[in-house]
């Protein structure tokens, strides 16, 4: 299981966003998440319906001014500075605020960064979200089908998440967005299959991606050691012929 410890970690050097510096609003000791991704790299959703403490805003923001100031010291070249870390980031009640802050601080101390959010997309309804990641220049959105039932069966939300809202919200960024996809097919210890690349599945995502408009889709096959067991990787032919199908439409993709 892959958690970080710190609110700012790395940097690290990623194939898609370059040198890039990690912030993990969200508690050390477990994933705190709206969904249960079967193929989840931090594990199951253990804080499911548990209340749980999150940093306060006060302590992230100084540790985004401490951190950065000490980088920038250093001599630090960034290409990216990243929400990501130990679950869903825009979970954060002050998601906005901090990330207005870090807006402030980018340009202080890394004026050429670019702020992205890896974000799992289930927290549109809320407005102050839906402007945060607008303000930014790199919102990555997820979404790993195009029907409900495949959703439900691979991001296992926690309560109702409605696919056909999800992409409306994503419709309403104007094409300012990257959409992050994984495919997987395998069995569940329930017995049932799942299969996000079926011809139906594909087309039905396809249509979604239509109506979303992204200007980037990245698409992945599983890369770690999947909290749910008999699923299979993709091989990385069948991951370029499910690119091959955007190219028409979408203007950056990329099969890793
Ligand atoms: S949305 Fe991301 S962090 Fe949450 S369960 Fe899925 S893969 Fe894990």
């Amino acid at each position: 299981m892959m958690l970080f410890e710190k609110i700012v970690f790395g940097p690290i050097v990623s194939r898609r966003l370059g040198i890039s510096l990690g912030i993990n609003l969200l508690p050390k000791k477990w994933k705190v998440c709206s969904m249960d991704c079967i193929y989840c790299e931090c594990g199951w959703t253990a804080t499911k319906n548990k209340d749980i403490k999150l940093y306060d805003k006060e302590l992230i923001i100084n540790e985004l001014q401490s951190e950065f100031a000490k980088l920038h010291k250093k001599g630090l070249k960034l290409d990216s500075i990243t929400y990501s870390g130990n679950g869903e980031p825009t979970l954060h009640p002050d998601f906005e605020e901090i990330t207005d802050n870090l807006i402030a601080l980018r340009k202080q101390y890394f004026p050429t960064a670019q702020i992205t959010c890896l974000s799992n997309s289930t927290q549109l309804h809320r407005e102050s979200v839906v402007r945060a990641l607008q303000k930014i220049d790199n919102p990555m959105m997820k979404l790993d089908a195009g029907t409900q039932a495949m959703f439900d069966k691979i991001n296992q939300p926690c309560g109702v998440q409605n696919i056909d809202f999800i992409c409306e919200k994503l419709h309403s960024f104007g094409g300012k967005l990257a959409i992050q996809t994984l495919f997987l097919k395998g069995i569940l210890h329930s017995g049932e299959t799942v299969d996000n690349t079926t011809e139906a599945e594909i087309a039905a995502w396809i249509e979604r991606l239509k109506y979303i408009r992204p200007h980037t889709v990245y698409l992945y096959p599983i890369d770690r050691p999947t909290p749910a067991k008999n699923l299979q990787k993709i091989p990385t032919e069948q991951l370029t012929q499910i690119a091959q199908k955007l190219e028409t439409f979408i203007p950056k993709i990329y099969a890793c």
